[in-house]
């Protein structure tokens, strides 16, 4: 199959782009298509041949389910019932967030095939706020499931060429929407009703992303998350199914090292850095004659900046064939702990070596 990529730099050739996305949707196909976090890998999510389609073209296990992406906030009932203790939250949650990089878990309603929830009672909901990808939902008039546009396990895909790289001659067509602008996904979040119905709803933070636990917390209470299950632990979370401790990662093996001091070269090695800052004053670029240091904020760290440049980095060092990749950790503060979950996850030993 050839793989088409759709530009949407004028708005005639982002008319043709959505155009041919909604046909190809309605068709049962699955395409790639620009959101605010990454590229997601969308289909009809109602439609089961479909949404099998994209576990087949991502060779994703089925025990990982998938986001569903609506409209707007108000096409929330045609796939989720949500319950009435916590419904005043779900709506000042949606309010502020939606559309954007939140995605709600909820119970399912039956319309929603067993498929896109892995077999689960509750369904993952969001709105996304990319002008492209909104267009298309709209049009379509149906609900999309997408999850990331890339194979199983590997790093997440923020720009059309990367897809391309992740599925090339597996899907028709990419609709190019530039770099995505959060460059990580979303922030899933359960609600839990208040206990004994008094006080905050508890919220419990599946996959930290871009919106913070410190922008939650006005609306709820944070649920200390519970510390990531090393990858060998045969135990499922049954929280957050498909949440692998081993995810995002590259081919190349990646460590996460906290201290400078506690890299040691391995003789005729070679390694790149993977740094937050690029200061020396960190204590990691002067460690090693690296064969290319990649810097998530250049100068001044700032998180933001971090979060878009990280999976496009990753991926740059990813292309090098070095023996390992090196990464300083990152302030772990807001969007600083959705950046660290991934390091985390990309670092962690893989299940199936
Ligand atoms: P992706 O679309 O690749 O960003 O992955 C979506 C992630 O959402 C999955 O890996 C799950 O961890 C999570 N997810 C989807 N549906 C549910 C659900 N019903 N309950 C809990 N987590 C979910
Ligand atoms: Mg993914």
């Amino acid at each position: 199959m050839e793989t088409l990529i759709l530009p949407t730099d004028s708005s005639e050739l982002a008319k043709e782009a959505v155009n041919q996305a909604i046909a190809r949707l309605r068709n049962g196909e699955v395409v790639a298509l620009p959101t605010e976090t990454v590229y997601g890998l969308a289909a009809d999510a109602l439609n089961p041949e479909a949404v099998a389609r994209i576990f087949a073209t991502k060779e994703r296990p089925l025990f990982d389910p998938l986001i569903v992406h609506i409209r707007r906030a108000d096409a929330l009932a045609t796939v989720a019932a949500v319950p009435g203790e916590i419904e005043k939250e779900i709506n000042r949650l949606t309010q502020e967030f939606w559309p954007g990089p939140l995605t709600l878990i909820l119970p399912k309603q039956p319309v929603v095939p067993d498929l896109v929830t892995a077999g689960l009672p509750t369904v993952a909901v969001r709105v996304s706020a990319h002008p492209i990808f909104s267009r298309i939902v709209r049009g379509l008039e149906r609900p999309i499931a997408a999850p990331s546009a890339n194979r199983f396990g590997r790093i997440s895909p923020t720009s059309a060429s990367a897809v391309l790289e992740e599925l090339n001659g597996r899907i028709p067509l990419i609709v190019d929407g530039g770099a995505c602008s959060c460059g990580l996904e979303s922030t899933i979040l359960r609600v839990e009703p208040a206990p004994e119905g008094k006080g905050k709803p508890l919220f419990h933070i599946l996959r930290p992303g871009p919106v913070t636990a410190d922008q939650l917390k006005e609306f709820g209470k944070i649920v200390k998350p519970r510390p990531p299950r090393p990858a060998e632990s045969p135990a499922p979370n049954p929280e957050a199914p498909g949440m692998l401790a081993s995810h995002y990662a590259p081919a190349t093996p990646l460590r996460l090292l906290h201290r400078p001091e506690d890299f040691l070269p391995a003789p005729g090695k070679r390694y790149a850095l993977l740094s937050y800052r690029g200061d020396p004053k960190d204590g990691f670029v002067d460690r090693h004659d690296w064969e290319e240091i990649a810097i998530l904020s250049p100068g001044a760290g700032k998180l933001p900046e971090a979060a878009v440049r990280f999976f496009f980095l990753l991926r740059q060092l990813d292309r090098l064939g070095i023996d390992e990749i090196i990464a300083e950790p990152v302030t772990e503060v807001g969007l600083g702990q959705a950046i660290m979950d991934r390091l985390r996850r990309a670092s962690a030993r893989k299940l199936d070596p």
